[in-house]
Order: structure tokens, then C-alpha cells, then sequence
């Protein structure tokens, strides 16, 4: 963890503010049972007051939870939270900015759930998410073979239901998802860097998954630097590795007063 913060500290521009993009689970805390679960992590919370009271450190969840979820998970003034991939933003000032109308999202949601809803009832082990800009199928509990055979199901089902201009579906072994194509992390680190005037600054993008890589390679087009949640074996965009969130944690903690 050292030698990533010590070489970090040394790239940085000298005098420039940072921008920090967190992603939460898997990266600032272990993984919850459901997504469902909110289990705030009292040194996951203090940690964030530390940092946006940190002038010089403006850090931003980003993750694919619901805004909703966020700020029950992170009850901290003046934290940027960013929900459904960066689609429903809550800037530092506690306002509300959405990057799409809802009214445009939701019909197709609510054609895709009725069918998803069926096609998983065979197995109690799935888990279906209804994030309100975003539905996912979650396998992970479930065995590979099912999850695999019923989420293809899942996807051929929706293919006809969704307007392709404004959907996409990411599917892997465990997962699926429909979600509008703006709802993803490297969109979200370009839109938030534009919006709040965050030009021309140190940037850094921590995260565990897949759905974190966008993220990455949009801090990286900046000239900032990511760090990816995992152990060295996994492939990634990113400069740097931490082990697990306990490792992202002991650096977070490091970082006041050294930007
Ligand atoms: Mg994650």
C-alpha cells in the first residue's frame, strides 16, 4: 500500500486539487448478501469526512447502487454521491441533477420486469434488482449452469423490448443488466468533471469490477491514474492494485493534508 501511495504522491500535479472517483462495494467495503442490504460501515463514513473536509480533495461515489441506497449508506454532508452509474447525481451542495429524464427510462423498465420476473422464478437463488433507471438479474448464488442458461433466456426476452438508442444490456456469467446507455462509469467521470468546473486537475478512479474499467480509461484520458481493487493476476487498465478494501481504506486515510 505504501510504495502505491508513495509513487501516487509523487505524479501528482503540484498544487492542483484531486479529484477522487470512489466505487463502494468491493472497493471501499466488502460485498453486501443482496444488493438490497445497506450496511453503512462506520470507518467507511469517517473516512469520507475526513476527505471532503480536505479543501484540497474533492472526492465522488460513483457506483451502480441507487442514489437512494448511497445516502443511506453514506450519511456525509458535502460527499458528491453518484447513483445508477452517475445517471441520478447528488452534488456537494445536496441538490438533485439527473443525466436523463426518468420519464423517458422507466417504460421500458417496467415492460422488462414482468418478464424477468417469471423467467427467474424457477430459482430462489436469483435476485432481481429494480434500481427505478435500471433492472439487473443477479446469479450469484444460483449454479453457473442455471444462471447462464436463464440469463441468456433473460436477455433474448428483453432484446425486442428495449429502444436501442437509449438501452444497452451487459450480461456475464452472474449478471445482467438492462440500463441506458448513459449509465455508465466512464460517461459518468466525463459528465461530473464538466459539470462541476473540474478541468485541469489531479485525478484518480478506485474500483474493483469490470463495470470500473470505463471509469478508469476516462481518468486516464484526463492524465489521472486508477487504482484497481484486486489481486495482480486480475486484467486491468488501471496503474496500480490494492489488495482489498481494507488496503483502499488505510489509503484513503493517508491522503489529507499530503495533496
Ligand atoms: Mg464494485
Amino acid at each position: 500500500m505504501k510504495d502505491v501511495l508513495d509513487t501516487f504522491i509523487k505524479n501528482l500535479i503540484p498544487g492542483k486539487p484531486l479529484v477522487l472517483f470512489l466505487d463502494y462495494d468491493g472497493t471501499l467495503d466488502d460485498f453486501a448478501p443482496t444488493p438490497d442490504d445497506i450496511l453503512p460501515n462506520p470507518e467507511v463514513i469517517k473516512i469520507m469526512e475526513r476527505l471532503v473536509s480536505d479543501s484540497k480533495i474533492h472526492p465522488i461515489l460513483l457506483s451502480g447502487r441507487k442514489l437512494e441506497h448511497l445516502r443511506a449508506l453514506l450519511p456525509v454532508d458535502k460527499l458528491c454521491l453518484a447513483g445508477t452509474y452517475g445517471l441520478e447525481i447528488q452534488p456537494v451542495d445536496g441538490t438533485l441533477l439527473m443525466q436523463e429524464a426518468y420519464d423517458t427510462i422507466r417504460p421500458t423498465i417496467n415492460r422488462i420486469k414482468p418478464v424477468w420476473q417469471e423467467l427467474i422464478q424457477e430459482d430462489a437463488a436469483f435476485f432481481l434488482e429494480d434500481k427505478g433507471w435500471s433492472l439487473a438479474i443477479h446469479g450469484k448464488f444460483v449454479n453457473p449452469e442455471t444462471s447462464q442458461r436463464v440469463l441468456q433466456e433473460a436477455l433474448h426476452a428483453a432484446t425486442p423490448l428495449i429502444d436501442r438508442d437509449l438501452f444497452q444490456i451487459i450480461i456475464d456469467e452472474k449478471f445482467l443488466e438492462a440500463a441506458p446507455i448513459l449509465a455508465n462509469k466512464g460517461n459518468a467521470v466525463l459528465f461530473l468533471v464538466k459539470k462541476f468546473g473540474y478541468e485541469n486537475m489531479n485525478y484518480l478512479y478506485i474500483g474493483d469490477d469490470e463495470k470500473d474499467e470505463l471509469g478508469m480509461q476516462a481518468v486516464q484520458c484526463l492524465g489521472g491514474s486508477a487504482i484497481k481493487v484486486a489481486d495482480t493476476q486480475v486484467k486491468t487498465t488501471a496503474d496500480w492494485y490494492l489488495e482489498n478494501p481494507q488496503a483502499v481504506r488505510v489509503f484513503l486515510n493517508s491522503l489529507p493534508g499530503k495533496i
